[in-house]
């Protein structure tokens, strides 16, 4: 059987992402096609490696070549990633391809373990990421990652004297609690934060970045504003548990995000200690917090449910020893982070 590229492209041309509802050629997702005698084999390049439609996708493309070409080729699909960028981002950090906020209406709700959680995952996933840990008033990243003690050191990149991020694992983290010694209280008030935190943003060498996660310290005051208003946001992430009093507070956080003057998509709600499931009563489960206020206000400001987390003693314990990312809790954050990088994808279709 005899075909060409052009008869390809127009099987694909049946293909559809299912999220940015156009066909993979229109969107420049085929690349490298060759043929030879029965062979095919060609690149899906997707929009990032995180993708929890991946095959899915593959698929979709070996049922239309089957469909429009013939049953009996063989296909060899490669599937790659270039991640999509935010406009805004790239304008201010040209390396830097998306910057994620991860706030929440109020303190304790697991904002820097969803942050830590989804940095984890969608390092694994091959994407390059970068955790800066903005959270004045309890910075908890070093410790999540067993970091705390690392001393920063200063590199010259292109006669600019920049500080070096600390690794964890592939992760290149960076703390305002590197900068300050512990138990030292520091008053911070909004221009303080603007001007450290664009310190954050160009005195470190975060490099080449797919993702860079913005752990933010929770509330919606001044120095919040502030801050949102001076980074260059892809988009924001609300943690918030199902608790009447901490939905309240993610109210006043997605309508932060979303007023004019400050103008951040709100890319989802993760909903964080959502149920207990005890280990011995499995498919049990105790909603401690209540229920339905992540999907309720991801109604209010018209936004998904990334996913829900369980209350997991474990995450205290393993946040502890720094060690955030066990076994267990990798499915959790897996699935965030995939309905995260789907909206993200979307969001800079869109712009
Ligand atoms: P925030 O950044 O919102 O202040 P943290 O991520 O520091 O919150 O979490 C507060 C505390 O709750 C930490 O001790 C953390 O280990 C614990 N925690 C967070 N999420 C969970 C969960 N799903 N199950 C059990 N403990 C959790």
């Amino acid at each position: 059987m005899s075909f060409s590229k052009e008869d390809v492209l127009n099987a694909l041309r049946h293909v559809d992402d299912p999220d940015l509802h156009k066909d993979l050629v229109t969107l420049g997702m085929i690349e490298d096609i060759k043929t030879e005698g029965n062979t095919l084999s060609f690149s899906v390049c997707l929009t990032t490696p995180a993708c929890p439609l991946k095959e899915h996708i593959e698929t979709a493309c070996r049922n239309a070549i089957a469909h429009f070409i013939g049953e009996d080729i063989d296909v060899k699909i490669l599937m790659t990633s270039r991640v999509s960028s935010s406009k805004k981002t790239t304008a201010m950090l040209p390396k830097v391809m998306n910057i994620i906020a991860v706030a929440s209406g109020k303190g304790g709700v697991g904002k820097s373990t969803v942050s830590a959680g989804l940095a984890s995952v969608l390092s694994k996933s091959g994407a390059k990421v970068g955790l800066m840990d903005a959270d004045i008033y309890g910075p908890s990243i070093p410790i999540l990652f067993g970091v705390q003690d690392a001393i920063i050191e200063m590199e010259l990149v292109e006669g600019k004297e920049l500080m070096k991020p600390v690794m964890a694992g592939d992760i290149k983290v960076f703390s305002i609690g590197f900068l300050s010694k512990p138990n030292e209280a520091i008053v911070w008030r909004g221009p303080m934060v603007s001007s450290a935190l664009k310190q954050f943003m160009n005195g470190v060498n975060w490099g080449e970045l797919d993702y860079l996660i913005v752990d933010l310290p929770p509330g919606t005051g001044d120095v919040q504003l502030t801050l949102v208003q001076n980074l260059p946001i892809t988009g924001a992430v609300i943690v918030t548990t199902p608790q009447k009093l901490a939905v309240a507070d993610a109210i006043k956080a997605c309508a932060m995000f979303t007023m004019p003057a400050v103008n951040v998509p709100v890319l989802g709600i993760v909903e964080n200690m959502a149920f207990f499931e005890p280990s011995d009563q499995p498919g049990k489960r105790y909603h401690i917090f209540g229920s339905g206020g992540a999907k309720s206000l991801a109604e209010q400001f018209n936004t998904p449910v990334l996913g829900s987390l369980p209350i997991k003693p474990e995450l205290v314990q393993d946040g502890d020893e720094g060690k955030i990312l066990n076994a267990e809790n990798v499915k959790f954050f897996t699935e965030i982070a995939g309905q995260l990088v789907r909206q993200i994808a979307i969001a800079n279709a869109h712009q």
